[in-house]
C-alpha cells in the first residue's frame, strides 16, 4: 500500500469538499497506515497555519459526519507545499520522498497535458501512481494525446482516471442486483425491455462553478463520463470476475457496440438547453447566461439528452436515453428500466396495463419495483410498489476510489482505450451541436426541462 499522496491542486474545491473527507473517512475506517502523508501542492504560497485553518473548516463542513479525531488525524498528517505544476524543480521537490507516491491531479483540466509532462522529468519513484480528474480530455483526439503521454513513463495500471460514479455504492448495488438475481438476468434483454432511462436531474444550479462548468457544459460534465458509465454497468455482459480486466473489457463491449450517431440522427435523438430565469421552491434563480463568470457566447448548455441504441444480440431493439439537466424543478436521479407491455390480457383491459418499471435510485439510494396487481375480479389495476433502503455505504465514493488507488487497484478507473470508446460516442454530438444543427432550447428554472419538440 502507498504510504504517500501528493495532490496538485490540494487547495482546490475538489480537495477541499471530497478528498480530505474521504481520506478522513478512510482513517476512521484504520485503512490508513499511521506515517500516511498528504501533501497539498498550490501556486498561492500558503503560510502552514493558514493552510491548516482551510483544512480544518474544509472537514468540519464537508466531513461533518466523520468523528472529530480522525478529521483532527487528517489536518495534522497533511502538509503543504507551494508548486507550480509547470515547473519541473518545484515538482520534483514536493514529490520528493522515500518510496512509491500516489499523485493527484486535481488540477484544471487544461492543465493535465502540462502535469503529465513535469512529472515525466521528475522521474517519479518505481511503484508510483497518477491519478486523474475527470474530464480526461476534451474530445477524442485530446483524450488519445493525453493517453500517449502516459503511456510513454507510466503502465496503464499505474494510471487512475477516476470516475466516483463507479465508486458509489448504490452504482455497484446496480450491478450486484442485476447479476444476483435469476428473475432479472433472465428478462435482461431486448425482447422483455423496452427502454432504459438514465437520469441526473438535479435542482442544483451552477452553484459558482462557471469557471470549470461554463467551459465544459452537460454533455461532456456528466454524459460523456458518468452516464455512459452507468449505461455500461446496466447493458454490459455478465463479466467473468470483478477484476480490473475482466469489468473494463465487458464495459469496453458495451461502449464499442454503440450505434455511432450520424448528423442524420443527431436533430431527432438529441436535446440541449440552458436554464433561463425561475424560481425552484421558495428560490429565486437567475438566468444562467446572467450567473457571474457565464459567457453567453459560448452558448454552454445546461440540459443535455441523447438516444442511444446498441448494436448486439442481447440490445438490438431497446432504447437507451441519457439526460441530464440543472434547476430542475425536482431532483430525479435513478436507473429506469421499462419492460415491454404483456402480450395478452385475458381480463378484457385490451392490453391498458401500465408496463413494468424497474428503478434504481442513485439519490437517494433505494429499489422500486412497479408491478400490476390484478385478479379475475378485479377490474382497476393496483400498482404495487416495493421501496428497500440500501445500507449506507461504509466508505464515501472518493474515500473507497483513494483507497483503490493506495492499494493499486484499478477495477473501478477507466482504462485508456474505454476513454477514448466513450469520446468517440459524443464526439460527433459535439461537433453537430457546435454546427448548430441542434437548436439550443431554454427552459425556466424550476420546470421539468425544455419542451420535447
Ligand atoms: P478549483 O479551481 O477549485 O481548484 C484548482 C486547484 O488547482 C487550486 O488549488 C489551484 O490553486 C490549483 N492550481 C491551479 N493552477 C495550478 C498550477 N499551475 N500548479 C499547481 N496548482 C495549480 O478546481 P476544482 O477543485 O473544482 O477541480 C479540480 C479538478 O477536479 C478538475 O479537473 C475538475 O474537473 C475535477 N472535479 C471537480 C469536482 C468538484 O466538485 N469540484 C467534481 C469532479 C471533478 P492555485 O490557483 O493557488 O494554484
Amino acid at each position: 500500500m502507498i504510504r504517500r499522496l501528493v495532490v496538485f491542486g490540494g487547495t482546490g474545491d475538489l480537495a477541499g469538499r471530497y478528498l480530505l473527507p474521504g481520506l478522513a473517512a478512510l482513517h476512521e475506517a484504520g485503512r490508513l497506515d499511521a506515517d500516511f502523508e498528504i501533501v497539498c501542492a498550490d501556486r498561492k504560497g500558503r503560510g502552514p497555519d493558514q493552510f491548516r485553518a482551510w483544512a480544518q473548516t474544509q472537514l468540519e463542513q464537508h466531513a461533518a459526519d466523520t468523528p472529530a479525531g480522525s478529521r483532527q488525524a487528517i489536518t495534522d498528517s497533511a502538509r503543504y507545499r507551494r508548486a507550480d505544476i509547470g515547473d519541473p524543480a518545484q515538482v520534483a521537490e514536493t514529490i520528493a520522498g522515500a518510496g512509491p507516491v500516489a499523485v493527484y491531479l486535481a488540477l484544471p483540466p487544461s492543465l493535465f497535458p502540462t502535469a503529465i509532462r513535469t512529472l515525466r522529468t521528475a522521474h517519479l519513484p518505481p511503484g508510483s501512481r497518477i491519478v486523474l480528474e475527470k474530464p480526461f480530455g476534451e474530445d477524442l483526439t485530446s483524450a488519445q494525446d493525453l493517453n500517449r503521454l502516459l503511456a510513454d513513463f507510466v503502465p496503464e495500471q499505474a494510471v487512475f482516471r477516476v470516475d466516483h460514479f463507479l465508486a458509489m455504492t448504490t452504482v455497484q448495488n446496480l450491478l450486484g442486483s442485476r447479476l444476483a438475481n435469476r428473475v432479472l438476468e433472465s428478462l435482461w434483454n431486448s425482447a422483455h425491455i423496452a427502454e432504459v432511462e438514465i437520469i441526473w436531474d438535479e435542482t442544483l444550479t451552477l452553484e459558482d462553478r462557471a469557471g470549470y462548468y461554463d467551459g465544459v457544459g452537460a454533455l461532456e460534465d456528466m454524459v460523456q463520463n458518468h452516464l455512459l458509465q452507468l449505461l455500461c454497468l446496466v447493458a454490459m455482459e455478465p463479466p467473468i470476475t470483478l477484476s480490473e480486466r475482466d469489468l473494463r473489457d465487458r464495459k469496453v463491449d458495451v461502449l464499442r457496440s454503440i450505434r455511432p450517431l450520424t448528423d442524420d440522427d443527431i436533430p431527432h435523438r438529441t436535446r440541449r438547453a440552458r436554464y433561463r430565469a425561475g424560481a425552484i421552491g421558495e428560490r429565486h434563480v437567475p438566468s444562467y447566461i446572467d450567473e457571474p463568470g457565464v459567457d453567453p457566447r459560448r452558448r454552454t448548455e445546461t440540459f443535455a439528452e441523447v438516444e442511444l441504441a446498441i448494436d448486439n444480440w442481447r440490445w438490438a431493439g431497446t432504447n437507451f436515453v441519457l439526460r441530464t439537466g440543472k434547476a430542475l424543478g425536482t431532483d430525479r436521479k435513478e436507473v429506469a428500466v421499462h419492460f415491454r407491455p404483456v402480450p395478452h390480457m385475458p381480463f378484457g383491459h385490451h392490453g391498458t396495463t401500465a408496463p413494468n418499471v424497474l428503478r434504481f435510485g442513485l439519490d437517494p439510494e433505494n429499489l422500486t419495483l412497479g408491478l400490476n396487481v390484478i385478479g379475475a375480479t378485479v377490474d382497476t389495476l393496483v400498482p404495487l410498489t416495493m421501496t428497500a433502503p440500501i445500507q449506507p455505504p461504509d466508505l464515501p465514493a472518493y474515500g473507497r476510489l483513494l483507497l483503490d488507488v493506495l492499494v493499486g487497484n484499478p477495477a473501478l478507473s477507466i482504462r485508456a482505450d474505454e476513454a477514448e470508446a466513450a469520446w468517440r460516442v459524443v464526439t460527433p454530438v459535439i461537433s453537430a451541436w457546435s454546427r448548430d444543427l441542434v437548436p439550443l432550447g431554454e427552459y425556466p428554472a424550476g420546470s421539468p426541462g425544455p419542451a420535447e419538440p
